[in-house]
């Protein structure tokens, strides 16, 4: 039997997603499960095991048909070994065998990367990156992340840092970030970011603006709460919202500008707010860009959404894609 179905799975620290796709990345079925996070995370690489196996034999799917598993996972990933290390909201405090225990235990090949790096693979395959050679990724969410794919292949760095993009810099001495610098783009274009660029406004701001009363008053804001206002048109949502795309449009065109991608694709759960975001990320990206890449690299949203994940970790499984591509 030819071999052309692809697993793919999206390591969350919530849930675990699944999917069955076609070697041309058709996903035929998708599931998930909860992440259970307790004794260390020691449950969680058995559970992704026992549901593999449990669904090829749900939909009776042939296991020679299966090229292999692709997944993507919070943490820092030595591809080679197929360990995870640093990925807290999975508990695991200690580097994690990965790929050995689920290769052992379902008998297929297992490829890891990171999560947003798989995301990244997803929307250059079978997102908005139209299955272009080169795509950019940006996903706003708790934090942002991305992937950078060159030439069909994602940037990885010597040390596994490339495409860590919510760590740009656009704010020299601004908002201290986790990883320890000022300014990182993460502080100000993830949903805590938002708010607290918002807060900031507020400060400074004596005029008329629901969003000001609702921080005075101490009430929770979230960036669903600033984008909503800013759509209706507050002035302090709206100065929070342009301040926001100037700095995503500012990262946006330095990676543009290296990189020159087909598409520089904005995700994640901010990136909600859709076209309303969008056009203005391009209207400061458009000021940065240089001109070469103000004519040929466009600004695109997301498309996939939460399938993102495991379509791009299915691709890392994909020999047979990565065959062409060698
Ligand atoms: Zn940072």
């Amino acid at each position: 039997m030819a071999k052309d179905k692809l697993i793919g799975v999206d390591l969350g620290g919530t849930t675990i997603k699944f999917a069955i796709l076609t070697d041309e990345g058709e996903v035929q079925q998708k599931w998930s499960i909860q992440t259970n996070i307790l004794e260390d995370g020691k449950h969680i690489v058995p559970d992704i095991i026992e549901s593999i196996n449990h669904h090829l034999d749900l939909y009776q799917l042939d296991k020679s048909r299966v090229i292999g598993i692709g997944m993507g996972t919070p943490g820092t990933v030595n591809r080679e070994e197929g360990t995870v290390k640093g990925a807290y909201n999975l508990n695991w405090a200690q580097e994690q065998a990965v790929k050995d225990p689920i290769q052992a235990g379902t008998g297929f090949d297992l490829t890891i990367d990171n999560d947003a790096n798989v995301a990244a693979l997803g929307e250059a395959w079978k997102g908005a990156g139209n299955n272009d050679a080169d795509v950019s990724f940006i996903t706003l969410g708790t934090g942002v992340g991305g992937g950078l794919v060159a030439n069909h292949e994602l940037i990885h760095g010597i040390a596994g840092a490339g495409g860590e993009v919510g760590h740009i810099i656009v704010e020299p001495n601004g908002y201290l970030c986790t990883c320890g610098n000022h300014g990182c783009l993460e502080q100000y274009a993830s949903a805590t970011g938002v708010v607290h660029l918002a807060q900031d406004f507020a400060e400074q701001y004596a005029g008329e603006s629901k969003l000001n009363r609702m921080i005075d008053n101490g009430e929770e804001v979230t960036s669903k709460i600033i984008f909503d206002l800013a759509k209706e048109g507050d002035y302090l949502a709206n100065e929070t919202v342009d301040k926001l795309a100037y700095y995503l449009g500012y990262a946006a065109a330095t990676i543009s500008n290296i990189l020159n991608p087909s598409a520089i694709v904005i995700g994640g759960g901010v990136a909600a707010a859709g076209e309303f975001l969008r056009e203005r990320v391009e209207k400061n990206w458009t000021r940065f860009a240089f001109p070469t890449v103000r004519t040929s690299t466009v600004v695109k949203l997301a498309e996939l959404g939460n399938d993102a994940g495991v379509i791009g970790a299915a691709s890392l499984a994909n020999k047979n894609r990565q065959d062409v591509l060698l």
